[in-house]
């Protein structure tokens, strides 16, 4: 998997049209591939040295075309994968950028598969797994908390982690085997009592790191916000028109027995969310916990956000004072607020009076919005981004590590604690040795399967397969 020296080529920019496409190549042949489909306006790409860059044509025979081009140059083992890389950067249409590649695998290279970039860099010792790893979660970011974690991650922050421990786990083992070989030197060595202290508060120090860390989820998923209410509140009229279109596409939760309608939302800065409309969730029938639907049960209880929507001009919220109930049971954890819909159907008096008259009611912030005229629905943008960056910030905090880290470093502590514990009860270091070493040996594993030292072609195959053609 990965292994081999072929040179490698594939389309590095998103799909889609842009401004620039990137053609990226990379291994032994680089230069000889991009010198068949590229000339530079002076000099010749092979006599490039570290990072250049040059201006030139590239020149396609099937469709015939000459296109301007500028290519850099990253001569191994400058560059990411070690190998010499070339990138021919084009004009951005999807079918240019294609012509491109087909011209460069015609001229001898292969396609490149998902990851395999990254996997050369990480083969070539030029990143660790957790960096090839943080290079996928950058890929996969859905906002700006996400986007922290992994470039913390790609920065290193998890390899000086896992440094850290095995530093102390290796100067623990050292002193461990020394006690065996020098057993009859007369050398001061560090004490049984002493080493155990250090490698149990070193587990309980990687126990806490594992515990206070965010999970990252295999693939980020976007924020969740969840419209609910009675029915003909208006809770369809207003994703369409909180999402600006006129069709609210229909998405299928897995596992449930009904869809529930959802759009993207994309906000002024850029940051986007997930609109749902928990239609079942309107609390019709006596028992409210049994007639809401099922699909529309988990969207409530999985929101980032929960809106419950109300008709502004009804008499009696009497109603949807308990669906506010119901909603607050199901999802404890998300900020829920209230929108007043159809604000065009009430007087200017009524307007003014109803914030303040529905916060008593609700006990909740309140927002007046009309689906049909648009009123208020920039306010209610700003406040789910206010709401939706909170929660980014709280989450981006911490730590972020994959499940598979985090039982690394658990493991790594349970040997370390296990170690710490057999030197604790034993008189001298050399009692217990042989047993303290095996188990700082699978906490130094541990630590090393996270960076990647240590590691099995099916971790690495499961790694790198979430990325994408070109990384
Ligand atoms: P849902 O059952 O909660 O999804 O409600 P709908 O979106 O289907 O809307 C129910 C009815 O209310 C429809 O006739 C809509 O045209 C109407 N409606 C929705 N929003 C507004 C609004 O802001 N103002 C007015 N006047 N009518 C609205």
């Amino acid at each position: 998997m990965f292994h081999g020296d072929e040179t490698i080529a594939a389309i590095s920019t998103a799909a889609g049209s842009a401004g620039v496409a990137i053609v990226r190549v990379s291994g032994d042949e680089a230069f000889e591939i991009a010198d068949r489909v590229f000339s530079p306006f002076s000099g010749r790409l092979i006599d490039s040295t570290g990072f250049t860059t040059s201006e030139g044509i590239v020149r396609l025979d099937d469709p015939h075309l000459e296109l301007p081009a500028r290519v850099y140059v990253f001569k191994a083992p400058g560059s990411y994968t070690r190998q010499d890389v070339i990138e021919l950067h084009i004009p951005g249409s999807p079918e240019i950028a294609t012509a491109v590649l087909s011209a460069v695998i015609d001229s001898g290279a292969r396609q490149a598969d998902p990851g395999e970039f990254t996997a050369r860099a990480f083969f070539s010792g030029r990143i660790d797994l957790s960096e090839a790893e943080a290079v996928a979660d950058m890929i996969d970011a859905a906002n700006d908390a996400q986007l922290r974690s992994a470039v913390a991650s790609l920065g290193g922050q998890i390899l000086r982690l896992c440094k850290r421990a095995s530093g102390k786990l290796t100067e623990c083992l050292a002193s461990v085997e020394a006690s065996i070989d020098l057993a009859d030197e007369e050398i001061t060595m560090d004490s049984a009592e002493s080493l155990g202290e250090t490698l149990i508060e070193l587990s309980a120090w990687l126990k806490d790191v594992a515990a206070r860390a965010s999970t990252i989820p295999e693939k980020f998923s976007q924020a969740h916000v969840v419209l609910a209410g009675m029915p003909n509140v208006g809770k369809s009229s207003l994703v369409n028109a909180i999402s600006g279109s006129d069709r609210a596409i229909i998405s299928a939760l897995a596992g449930t027995t009904r869809d529930v309608l959802s759009a993207t939302v994309t906000l002024a800065g850029g940051s986007s969310f997930i609109l749902q409309d928990a239609a079942g969730f309107d609390g019709s029938g006596a028992s409210l916990a049994a007639a809401a639907d099922a699909a529309a049960q988990l969207a409530v209880s999985r929101g980032d956000v929960v809106i419950l929507v109300v008709d502004a001009s009804a008499d009696d919220f009497g109603p949807d004072q308990a669906l506010c109930e119901q909603l607050r049971r199901t999802n404890r954890r998300a900020p829920l607020i209230v929108l007043a819909n159809k604000l065009d159907l009430l007087s200017t008096r009524a307007i003014e009076e109803l914030p303040g008259r529905l916060a008593t009611i609700f006990g909740a912030k309140v927002l007046a919005v009309s689906a049909t005229t648009g009123a208020g629905l920039d306010e209610l943008r700003s406040e789910l981004a206010e709401l939706l960056d909170l929660s980014a910030q709280r989450s981006g905090e911490a730590l972020g590590l994959h499940d598979r880290q985090k039982r690394c470093i658990l493991a790594a502590g349970d040997a370390s604690s296990q170690a710490g514990k057999l030197l604790a009860d034993a008189p001298e270091v050399t009692d217990v040795a042989e047993l303290v070493a095996v188990e700082l040996r699978e906490a130094l594993a541990q630590l090393g399967a996270i960076s990647g030292e240590v590691v099995t072609e099916d971790i690495l195959g499961r790694i790198f397969a979430r990325f994408c053609v070109g990384k």
